[in-house]
This record gives C-alpha cells, structure tokens and sequence, in this order.
C-alpha cells in the first residue's frame, strides 16, 4: 500500500496541533468560584472567633488548610448586588452603575466582566445559585439562578431562571445548588475545555431558614455574644445609632419564626410576618420583656443563622469531594468568599453596609495546587475589585485596562511585595431603606479609618483600629490625631481622584435620590 508523504504530513502536523491543544488546555487552570450571600468571616471556624467550637466549617477550613487564608480582604461598597458587579468588572459602582439593591438600575450586562473574558479565552462558563443583578447573566454558557422574591431567592422550593426559562425546583435551595452545580460539572459542561463556575448561595441571607434536618441543631446550648453586643452608639449618634438594624428592635416575626396566631392567612398573615420590620414591638410572650428578650431575639438569630452555615460548609464539601473523585482537585484554582461581611450580633446589629470592620471585611480563602503553600495566610490588602484582575491573570488572560484592581498573585508567596497597596477607598449609597444607613465615604488604611457619612448630616468619624479594634470611640475631635486625620484626607481625596470617584456631594446624594424607597 502506498500513502503519499503529504498524507504522513498532515497526519503527523495533525497529531502536533492536537497535542498542542491539549497541551495548552492541561496548563489553564479550572476556576471554581464559591460565593455565600452575607457570610460572615466571624462565622467561619478557620478564622477563628466565637463559634468556631460549637458551630465549625471543616468543609471551609479544609479549603485553608489547603491554601491561602486571606485575612485583610474588603468589599468597596458593603451590599449584595453592587458589590458582586464589582467583583464581576473589577470597577467601583460608579463606575459599574450597579450603586444599590433597593431603587437601582438592572446591572448593564453589556459591560466587560471576567466570565465573559474567560469565555472569549476558551473556558467553559456556568453560574449557579444567586445572580441578584437583575438582567441575565451574559458570558456564561449555562446559567440557573434564583428569581424570587427579586432575585433573593427562598430557602424552599426556589425558582430558578435557567438558560432563559423558568424552572419551579422542590427542595432545599443550598442543597439544590449543590445538585445543579454538580450536575453542570458531571454532564453539562464541554468537557474538552477548562471551566470557571461561579457556584453562589443564597445561604446565609435573612431569613435564614434551616434546612429541616438542621432545626435544632444547637439544641439548648447558649451561644456566647459578641463583647460589643450592647454598644450604646456613644460617639456616633447620627450614624450607628439611628440605624433600623438591632437585633432587638428591628426582627420580624418571620426573622425569629415564631409562630402565627391560628386562623391567619393571606394578607393578614403577610402583615404579621413582617412585623418588627419598622421596630414594631415583637416577643414570643406578653413576659419576656427588655434585656432577657434582646438575649432571646440574638440566641434565635444565631442559631438560625449557623444552621444555614452548616448546611453551605456542607454543600462546599459536596462538590470539593466531587473534585478530588474526578482527578479535578491539581488543577482547579478554588476561591471561598462572600459578597460582604456582616454582623453577628456585634454593635448589637445584624446586617451589613457600615464601613466597619465587620461589614467592610471579605472572608476569602484561595486554594491552587503547587502555586500556593498548604496552611498559608496572608494579610495583604486585597479588594473586591481586584477579583477579576486576579482571575484572569491566573488564566493567562490580559487584563483589560478599565479594570481598576490589581491581580494579587504575588500575595500567594506569603509576602506582601513592596509597594502593594497600604489603603482603600468605599462608598455606600443606600439609604433609608433598608437600614437606615446614611450614605458615606472612606479610608481603610493598616491602622487608621476615616469615614465621612454625609446625606442629610455631616458626620466625620475616626477610629485607631490598634486601640480601638472595635470601633467604639469615634476619635474625630480628639486632638492628639489631629495631623494624622488631615493626612487621611489628603490620601481620602488622592484615592478618590484614583479611582475617579470625583462627584460632588450634591451628584453623590442624587444617586441615593434617584429611585430611593423610603419607609
Ligand atoms: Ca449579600
């Protein structure tokens, strides 16, 4: 038999740029994106803090035995919506548009985003769980997220948007998208190229709603406080103390699931469930009164809200155990993180939005196989902006120029390299619903915050984070920081001109005005 030499040609020059295919696509790293809505990092037992005997993540610890524990990670704008548009384009809201959940525009699915970079690269790309940006998502091959209650989703028999379609799913939402998650990885996704999932739950978010074998998970046990549980908000008066955010004065009979008089339906019993919402007076007895009902309302809130830890530590496990059964685990970069933090009961106050510590910070663990030391931690400043940056740059993909973070792979040595960014800049719009938190501004740096609220006051507080590591005393007047203050706004206003953040006051407040739901 004869076969001519240009036949051996291209059947070897086939052979080649098969081979080379593979091996490009062996070199670029799977992205399994894990996303919890309102997790705290005071929640999560590798980082330490007050529950981490009694309520503990191992599923999530794993992941930071495994990687890289991030301990100084912030969000720019503290409120789920806004803060996932600017992980997904690396921009601050006003540059992004997506300012705030209660009276904002749709998300301008038009914009860059990294998912759409990596599917122009050649990943396969799927978002599953929680979307919450109003129009569909764009750059993703599948998606499947949550359209209730406008796109907050439920805990029970959640509806999903699903590649454009509406799907009515029976079960628990945590679990459901752990099952969705799983099954786009096993039989949807194309095999031949590498992936990036964002796999996002709408765990922990209020109302926090325990999956039913989880109910009385922490039995009669009493959950320890937090030391500022019962702050007096002395210094901050107009700011943290005319919030609409207590534990004891603003749960609803719903966020403590207690039990509805008998014979309640429809409306009425629609009216009931939201009732504490404006600080109408709620207790489970006509006894249980004062300070004894505040501790109740918190030892309900907890326990509640761990339970719904519980099961997303759980479902974290699912789909870490499915990658280390299908030859995954080497090869994929997973991210642990949160839109934001929130509080567990410090300050007296669930919720989130504050520039405080406990709002202001990300949890974010990152695990990568031979790139980063098992059981490492660094406290480099990192923020939500440079998510993308980082993400695309492990991808090999060129970071586009109108992304404003910076990729902080060179955190992963363990090192902070000189030079790395030494402060932040957030800003909040929001306001007055939900919370009552007035808009605000501010610097993060090592050790100090400056933060201006200025909607309708004038509010400037200070905080030494070295003395003051819970934001107690607001040090604005004291006069022993007087130049340090000055030189914080010099940095506050090159910050701002940095990230082109540059509206007057009266263009910030118009955008807290424009669509604002009031109470
Ligand atoms: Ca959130």
């Amino acid at each position: 038999m004869k076969i001519s030499l240009g036949f051996i040609l291209l059947f070897l020059l086939g052979i080649s740029s098969d081979r080379c295919t593979q091996n490009e696509e062996a070199e670029k790293p799977n992205i399994l994106y894990i996303m919890a809505d309102d997790l705290a990092f005071q929640a999560i037992s590798a980082y330490g803090g007050l529950y981490k005997e009694i309520a503990p993540t191992p599923n999530i610890d794993r992941l930071a035995k495994e990687g890289m524990l991030f301990s100084n990670a912030f969000c720019t704008n503290s409120i789920c919506g806004p803060s996932r548009a600017v992980i997904l384009t690396g921009k601050y809201s006003h540059l992004n548009g997506f300012y705030k959940n209660e009276g904002g525009d749709p998300f301008d699915s038009t914009q860059v985003t990294f998912p759409k970079l990596l599917q122009s690269a050649g990943y396969a790309t799927a978002v599953i769980g929680k979307w919450h940006l109003w129009s569909q998502p764009t750059g993703f091959d599948y998606f499947k997220y949550h359209i209730d209650n406008a796109e907050q989703g439920v805990y029970w028999n959640p509806t999903f948007n699903e590649n454009g379609k509406s799907v009515s799913e029976k079960g628990y939402a945590t679990t459901l998208t752990g099952d969705f998650a799983i099954n786009w990885l096993d039989n949807l996704r194309d095999k031949s190229k590498p992936f990036c999932l964002l796999y996002q739950f709408k765990a922990p978010h209020r109302p926090w709603d325990p999956d039913s074998m989880n109910l009385d998970l922490f039995g009669s046990a009493e959950m320890p406080f937090p030391s500022t549980f019962d702050d007096n908000y002395a210094t901050r008066e107009l700011t943290a103390g005319k919030t609409m955010m207590t534990i004891e004065g603003y749960l609803s009979n719903r966020d403590l699931k207690l039990t509805p008089p008998p014979g309640l339906g429809g409306k009425e019993l629609a009216k009931w469930n939201v009732q504490g919402v404006r600080g109408e007076y709620v207790s489970p007895s006509d006894t249980l009164k004062g300070e004894a009902l505040k501790r109740w309302k918190f030892q309900r809130y907890i326990k509640d809200y761990l339970a719904t830890v519980k099961s997303l530590d759980d479902n974290v496990g699912r789909i870490l155990e499915y990658l280390d059964n299908h030859n995954l685990t080497k090869n994929t970069i997973v991210v642990f993180t949160s839109d934001q933090g929130f509080y567990l009961g410090e300050h007296g106050w669930y919720d989130k939005r504050f520039m405080y510590e406990e709002s202001l910070r990300m949890p974010l663990i990152i695990r990568y196989p031979g790139k980063i030391k098992p059981g490492s931690k660094s406290d480099g400043m990192v923020v939500n902006i440079d998510y993308a940056p980082t993400l695309l740059s492990l991808a090999g993909v060129k970071v586009p120029e109108e992304m404003q973070g910076e990729s902080f792979e060179s955190l992963f040595t363990g090192r902070v390299p000189s030079g790395w960014r030494n402060s932040m800049y957030y800003h909040y719009y929001e306001y007055p619903k939900w919370h009552n938190v007035q808009p605000h501004y501010g610097i993060r740096t090592d050790r100090y915050k400056l933060i201006h609220f200025y909607y309708d006051i004038d509010v400037w507080e200070f905080y030494d984070l070295q003395s003051d590591p819970h934001e107690l005393n607001n040090s604005y007047n004291n006069p022993k920081y007087k130049e340090v203050i000055s030189n914080l706004k010099t940095q506050l206003a090159d910050l701002q001109k940095k990230y082109k953040d540059t509206a007057t006051l009266d263009e910030m407040r118009e955008v807290t005005t424009k669509g604002m739901v009031k109470y």
